[in-house]
């Protein structure tokens, strides 16, 4: 999130200081799966439309970086699909695909949620025991993290107005004297935006007065990443929130867990090797798919569950960027282009919904 606000103070022309407690992109961010995920097209609203937008605008965003560095982040709008195992499922997408041909167009591009009798590659999902087919939705894609991190990192490293420091931790943030307490000594700034991941809520959480609950809280994740020879252009498959990602290069991303409790953040366990077992039966031909590296990472969830951003209603130059959750690959660049506006104090060019709002997560954390 913060590297993308730096690219657009980057083109906005704002001096920045992009400050990391350790080294750019090691966060949560750093993960195997990067699914680019549209929510259902039914019961349209304001956060869907977001999305949708969202996900739309992604594409040139990541061609334009791709042109700028002359790197590659691994995008592609791979698609998605989804077996449903029982027949009244079948109704119920195909009364989805309408919506989807009134919802999921944006100009001249248009999207679709077709339901399919089988996949397209027989074995890329195993369809035996699926009665009602599958979704096959266009809006999907997917992003290797690491190498759409690497590509936002080589654009902030040379870009003129962006400077950055690496292993400093933000320890106090003083707003009379407008100050970030560093390892590296104190930095004056006009705003602030805090991006930093889950533990943005308790340092939000600081300079709130009146809260009864936390402003979020990590989420664990592990997932796994496979050597197999896998077409990279087919489509991500989503069963029962198991993920498997075909990406370039011969690999397959299998998860993830979503864990509220735990002991050891960073490291995996069983967890993983259960639903590293789910993802060869649900593909048979990774059966024997090598595991090539195990990864756990912590979500930021934040309290009302949808992406916190904006000025603080108190501290009017503390502005938050987090809350991400599980969707912050397909919405980091447009969350961090109006956060970045609403501090250059401009007119975000798109409507944001109210509930990502920081002044609305404060709100329902007070109650
Ligand atoms: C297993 C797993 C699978 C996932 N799969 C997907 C997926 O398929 N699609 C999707 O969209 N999302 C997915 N996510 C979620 C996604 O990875 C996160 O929502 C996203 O990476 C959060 O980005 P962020 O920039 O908010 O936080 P982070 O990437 O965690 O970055 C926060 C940064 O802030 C720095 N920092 C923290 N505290 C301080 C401080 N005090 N001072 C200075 N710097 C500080 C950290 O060093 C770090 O670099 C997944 C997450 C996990 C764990």
């Amino acid at each position: 999130m913060g590297l993308w606000a730096a690219v657009f103070a980057e083109r906005m022309g704002i001096d920045t200081m992009l400050i990391d407690a350790g080294t750019l992109g090691q966060g949560a961010s750093a993960g195997l799966i990067g699914a680019l995920m549209p929510h259902t097209p039914d019961q349209w609203n304001a956060k869907k439309q977001f999305q949708f937008e969202a996900l739309v605008a992604l594409e040139p965003e990541i061609a334009r970086l791709e042109a700028e560095t002359g790197l590659s982040t691994g995008y592609r709008r791979s698609g998605r699909l989804i077996p449903l195992p029982k027949p009244h499922l079948r109704q119920i997408a195909i009364d989805r695909a309408a919506d989807a041909d009134v919802h999921w167009q944006s100009g001249e591009r248009r999207f679709h949620w077709n339901v399919v009798d089988a996949p397209s590659v027989v074995g890329w999902p195993d369809a035996s025991g699926i009665e009602g087919g599958f979704v096959h939705d266009t809006l999907a894609g997917r992003v290797a993290p690491r190498s759409l991190v690497a590509v936002l990192v080589a654009f902030v490293r040379n870009a003129r107005h962006v400077r950055v420091i690496e292993n400093s931790v933000v320890a106090e943030i003083d707003f009379e004297r407008c100050t970030a307490m560093t390892e590296r000594g104190s930095i004056a700034f006009g705003h602030c935006i805090i991006a930093a991941g889950h533990q943005s809520f308790p340092m939000l959480a600081r300079h709130t007065d009146g809260l009864t609950q936390p402003l979020g809280q990590p989420v664990k994740g592990q997932s796994a990443l496979l050597k197999a020879d896998v077409d990279p252009s087919l489509p991500t498959i989503f069963r029962d929130g198991l993920y498997v990602i075909a990406h370039e290069g011969g690999h397959v991303a299998i998860g993830s867990t979503s864990e509220n409790r735990f002991d050891e953040p960073y490291s995996t366990d069983e967890q993983l090797d259960v639903l590293v077992a789910k993802g060869r039966v649900l593909v048979p031909m990774l059966a024997d798919a090598p595991v090539i590296e195990r990864w756990a990472g912590l979500r930021p969830k934040a309290i009302d569950r949808d992406p916190m951003i904006g000025p603080h209603p108190v501290h009017a130059n503390l502005l938050a960027l987090t809350g991400g959750f599980k969707v912050s690959f397909g919405l980091a660049h447009r969350l961090a282009e109006a956060v970045v506006t609403m501090a250059a104090g401009g007119a975000v060019p798109f409507a944001v919904p109210e509930s990502f709002l920081l002044a609305s997560h404060i709100r329902v954390a007070s109650r």
